[in-house]
């Protein structure tokens, strides 16, 4: 028969590798949790038009990347903020909490060519806060996903930008696209294209034509409204308070349309190519565009968690690997029918008690289970005959000492857990 594959660019993650995105998991929702940030579980399916009215009809996304149902006007969600909003619309969450403080983990599917670090399932770590529009919950975010690296021990780089407002961007978008007609040559067919409808995104294409091109084009920092200006001067302000070190990059831009004013990525140089492991910024429009209550402020951050788990096994050599679910506590070694009958209840009791207690019913030779338990990493062995059950003691090895005792069955499964722990 033909064996049937997993399709291009969708992944495993396997037993060996899932104790990394345990500890990507587990660390976040630590942090997050002294954050006062909740979580929030969303659907993977969605109306199509939630991305094409949030993310915009001219990104690269909505282009090209979506997986859409065509007959059912269906799409499988390529980012997760849309539908964050989407549920803090419908659920009328402002209602409980005029701030609302959350975040989302999960996949989310774009069809681009798959690449190291870039897949069309992919994982994202979500973060938003909805409702709140000072300068230092900008940072706040920053500083949050800066103690989120440094838990992880990864090494990332902060670099932020201010994309303006609906007062002073459109100024800002004319002059650029003044600026880019008259160095339309040196473009890129992408960039030529959609200097029209998305000029911005030139300012951070990675094509070599392009990024000198754009070298000398103007910047958006200087053609803020000072409403905006006061606010990005804030941002860093504040940034400085929490001790958090920044660049700002006047080129960075994001692919989505609905980002306003602070915008930021983490960077890491690890990964070969310069590459963002978290991007994210603000989007005061966007809770309104999705028919939510005006003038809802937002702000937020997706986290790749592929690129994370990359770097995490690129420096496990440096570092202690993250412990997964262990190894077993004990292992049964049952010899023989009426040992397996004898040994599954016991077992079982040794679980309710806690411990990750392990035995096969293959009735194997002694020196098969032992080899098991081994595979197992198990801490000790409890070997159970017919010889055993009618003396009713077994002989309990520690695995790592290779010492052996003997254990009275009568003593019960408790005293058992507390003889191995
Ligand atoms: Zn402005
Ligand atoms: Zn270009």
């Amino acid at each position: 028969m033909l064996k049937i594959k997993a399709i291009n660019g969708v992944k495993d993650i396997l037993p060996a590798e899932i104790m990394y995105w345990q500890k990507i998991e587990k660390t976040a929702c630590d942090i997050f949790r002294r954050f006062g940030i909740h979580e929030i579980r969303l659907p993977i399916l969605e109306k199509t038009e939630l991305f094409t009215r949030s993310i915009g009809e001219t990104t690269d996304i909505v282009e090209k990347e979506m997986y859409t149902f065509v007959d059912k006007k269906i799409t499988m969600r390529p980012e997760i903020t849309a539908s964050l909003l989407r549920a803090y619309v419908e659920h009328s969450l402002h209602l409980q909490q005029p701030v609302q403080r959350l975040f989302s983990i999960g996949p989310v599917f774009r069809h681009e060519r798959p690449q190291k670090g870039r897949q069309r399932q992919f994982h994202q770590i979500d973060v938003e806060i909805i409702g709140a529009h000072e300068p230092q919950v900008d940072a706040e975010l920053m500083a949050m996903g800066q103690m989120l690296f440094n838990a992880l021990s990864l090494d990332v780089r902060l670099e932020i930008n201010s994309l303006g407002c609906p007062a002073c961007r459109p100024g800002f978008r004319n002059k650029l696209i003044a600026y880019l007609q008259a160095c339309s040559d040196s473009l890129c067919d992408d960039c030529k294209r959609r200097t029209a409808k998305n000029p911005l995104r030139a300012l951070d294409c990675k094509k070599q034509g392009c990024k000198a091109a754009v070298e000398h084009a103007p910047s958006i920092l200087d053609n803020l409204c000072s409403a905006c200006e006061e606010h990005f001067s804030a941002v860093q302000q504040q940034l400085d308070l929490f001790e958090v070190s920044y660049n700002v990059n006047r080129f960075m831009v994001r692919g989505l349309d609905y980002y306003n004013r602070t915008t930021f990525e983490f960077l890491t140089a690890d990964l070969g190519a310069q590459a963002a492991v978290a991007a994210g910024g603000r989007y005061d429009g966007l809770v309104e565009q999705l028919g939510g209550p005006k003038k809802t402020p937002g702000i937020g951050f997706a986290l790749g968690m592929e690129r994370l788990f990359l770097l995490m096994q690129q420096q496990k050599k440096q570092q202690d690997q993250p412990k997964g679910q262990g190894g077993a506590d004990i292992f049964l070694a049952a010899l023989g029918e009426q040992a397996i009958r004898f040994a599954s209840p016991l077992v079982h009791q040794l679980r309710h008690l806690g411990l990750q207690a392990v035995m096969d019913y293959s009735n194997r030779s002694l020196k098969a289970q032992m080899k098991q338990a081994g595979r197992c990493h198990a801490d000790f062995t409890l070997i159970i005959g017919e010889q055993e059950i009618e003396q009713g003691r077994g002989i309990l090895r520690n695995m790592n000492t290779q010492e052996q005792t003997e254990f009275s069955f009568n003593r019960g499964a408790a005293a058992l857990a507390e003889v191995i722990t």
